[in-house]
């Protein structure tokens, strides 16, 4: 079998996506590489496909139980031979794995890099084949990455004592440059291929909503979005609590989890939710790790999370699947102080320097600040992630809630300026809500104290908002006319720009959304459009709903989650080709050889009584599947040529 063979007859996928087929090949051919590609890019197939066509086995290194058990699960459902060893398994469990494994029975194992030093497992791998090691989550082994994980470096040890060097491949969806080095050189890829996609997920709308009601908010969306899965992320124990209070109040199907639960009230919940049992889930950011659910519709963070990397990271839960799903940011100001107040508050780590904690103290500010902005920016958000990220991206996505709102733009120079003199008065000394409390002529018995109702700048701006001169102030931050200080004042300072602002003739413009209503209306109008409901006809969509209480009960029966017997766009997927016979039903993406022998006769079953037997047409042109996809960039190519 050739590997668009293998792709199909196991995956039930017709085409591979960006990046994997070169990944692929590079592998086959023998050589190291290093996948870099965020959440949802298909980073699994990338190695499995050619773990199924080499000789020997694959070992994957795999930094949690639970994915583990997911892939795994997801393996043996496509009629792999996979295992996975960890210390979930007892003692017993394990030697039979081991036996297993020497017999050759699989060809994809699994272990957790604590298992890598034992005996047992070491006895295993001098004796067997193994073609490829794969490290997956590979920044874990990046003293710079979020999560350093100090037993990945006994991946190295291991590959030095294999008595053949096998092909070594890594996985991560983490592009700073020091993780990209620390990889290569700690895990010690010879001459890899490395290949970066692009940390886009165009499948996801990005939206910020500046609110007070945030849990009306919540209760409305939630509400109109009934039939879908979604996690709510809020920053303390306390309103995770209170707002899954208000869901299941309101009969909304609903878990939650944080580190204030037992143990065994996390797993269930979890699994309530990861079961579809429960298709709403309040956490906070505890939750997650290794979490694949594949038909995340939506994710709303309830408060802000401390920096872009934490947001990306848990927004990007959604739509793992390729299809539509929702990012929201629920923003207050008040956010801003609880995370400087957690920040502040850190636990210090022992085994840092005090150097080394005063650094990390200011790249917390730092990425503090830049969260700040990105939930205050009146640009393409999708810009703001792309670039922070240090890629380039188009100015408007015409997907984020910025793009498709409304805004006029204003000349707000003598603001500008006005702020500008007032830091000047205030000799650089003082943070930006002194600076703003001067302008707006504040009673504050701290700026009398101090004698600043004597200064020029003392109420110059009494008629404007604290709100709307925070957005100049940003403005004049991005526009490098002002900074901040990196120490926890964050005093204000002119650059050379700023000193010489007034008089300079420079227009200092923001933009002001014209409407907060019509930001709202407008999310709701555009991006419907991209939803499975609106690539389905109504009917169609019925036939969607049938179809997910038929995998419902399918995974019920194999206690197993939903989305590891058909994605939420494979089901779109049936609706659309409504297949009647095997041969169809193998079309729909998804659905490989296995699969088909499992469930599709109960697929079938539930399509052919929907529509008594005949065909219809249940969706409307605009196709929207993993399939017509490529088929729409293979043409365009053609045309290129
Ligand atoms: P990652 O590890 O990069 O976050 P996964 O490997 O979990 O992503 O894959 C995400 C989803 O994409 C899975 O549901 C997977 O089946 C699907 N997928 C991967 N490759 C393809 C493909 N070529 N065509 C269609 N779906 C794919
Ligand atoms: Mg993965």
């Amino acid at each position: 079998m050739n590997k668009n063979e293998v792709l199909k007859k196991f995956f039930g996928y017709d085409s591979f996506r960006k990046g994997q087929e070169i990944l692929i090949n590079s592998m086959l051919q023998g050589r190291d590489v290093l996948g870099i590609m965020p959440t949802g890019a298909g980073k699994s197939l990338c190695y499995q496909i050619p773990a199924l066509m080499f000789s020997g086995i694959t070992l994957v290194i795999s930094p949690l139980i639970s994915l583990m058990k997911d892939q795994v699960r997801a393996l043996n459902e496509a009629g792999i031979h996979a295992a996975y060893i960890n210390s979930s398994l007892t003692e017993r469990q394990i030697v039979m794995a081991l036996a297993n494994a020497k017999n050759g029975q699989y060809k994809i194992i699994y272990v957790a890099p604590e298992r890598l030093e034992t005996g047992g497992f070491l006895d295993f791998a001098m004796n067997a084949e193994i073609s490829m090691v794969t490290v997956d989550e590979a920044h874990c082994i990046s003293q710079w990455g979020q999560d350093f994980r100090p037993s990945y470096l006994n991946i190295v040890k291991l590959i030095a004592t294999l008595p053949k060097r096998p092909v070594v491949s890594a996985f991560t969806a983490t592009a700073t440059q020091s993780v990209k080095d620390d990889i290569i050189c700690v895990l010690g890829l010879k001459e890899p291929d490395i290949l970066v996609t692009g940390f886009d997920r165009e499948n996801l709308y990005f939206g910020v909503n500046e609110i007070k009601q945030k849990s009306d908010y919540v209760l409305n969306y939630v509400k109109t979005h009934k039939e879908e899965s979604g996690v709510i992320y809020c920053a303390t124990r306390k309103n995770v609590d209170m707002v899954y209070e208000i869901l299941k109040n309101k009969s909304i199907s609903v878990t939650k989890y944080h580190a204030g639960l037992s143990a065994e009230e996390r797993r269930e919940n979890q699994d309530a939710f990861i079961y579809d049992e429960k298709p709403v889930i309040v956490a906070t950011n505890a939750f997650g790790m290794g979490i694949n659910k594949s038909n995340v519709r939506y994710v709303i963070h309830y408060n802000m999370p401390q920096s872009l990397e934490n947001y990306y990271q848990e927004a990007g839960r959604a739509g793992r699947d390729g299809e539509r799903a929702d990012c929201i940011l629920l923003y207050s100001a008040q956010d801003v102080m609880i995370n400087k107040y957690l920040l502040e508050n850190k636990e210090v780590r022992a085994d840092m320097t005090i150097e080394e904690s005063l650094a990390v103290q200011e790249r917390d500010r730092k990425r503090l600040q830049s969260m700040t902005y990105y939930s205050t920016t009146k640009d393409c958000l999708r810009e703001y992630i792309l670039k922070y990220f240090g890629e380039k991206a188009q100015c408007r996505c015409e997907n984020c809630s910025n793009c498709l709102a409304d805004f006029e733009e204003r000349d707000v120079t003598s603001e500008a300026v006005h702020i500008i003199e007032c830091v000047r008065e205030l000799r650089e000394r003082f943070g930006i809500n002194v600076v703003i409390g001067v302008l707006r002529g504040d009673k504050k018995s701290r700026l009398l104290s101090y004698g600043f109702d004597k200064l020029q700048s003392y109420g110059a701006e009494k008629e404007s908002s604290e709100k709307y001169l925070k957005q100049v102030f940003h403005e004049l931050v991005t526009g490098k006319y002002l900074y901040t200080t990196e120490d926890r004042y964050e005093l204000v300072r002119l650059t050379k720009e700023g000193a010489n602002l007034a008089g300079s003739g420079q227009k200092i413009k923001i933009k002001i959304s014209k409407q907060a209503e019509v930001q709202k209306q407008q999310e709701g109008k555009k991006r419907q459009k991209q939803r499975i409901s609106d690539v389905l006809t109504s009917r169609g969509f019925d036939l969607f709903e049938k179809l997910r209480e038929v995998r419902f009960q399918l995974a019920k029966e194999e206690g197993m989650p939903p989305y590891i017997i058909a994605s939420d766009k494979t089901l779109a997927d049936m609706c659309v080709k409504l297949p009647f016979c095997k041969e169809e039903m193998l079309e729909v993406s998804g659905v490989g050889e296995n699969k088909y022998q499992k469930y599709g006769e109960a697929f079938l079953t539930a399509i052919r009584e929907f529509v008594n037997g005949k065909k219809e047409i249940l969706y409307y042109e605009k196709l929207n599947t993993e399939k017509e996809g490529s088929k729409l960039k293979k043409k365009g190519k053609k045309n290129l040529n």
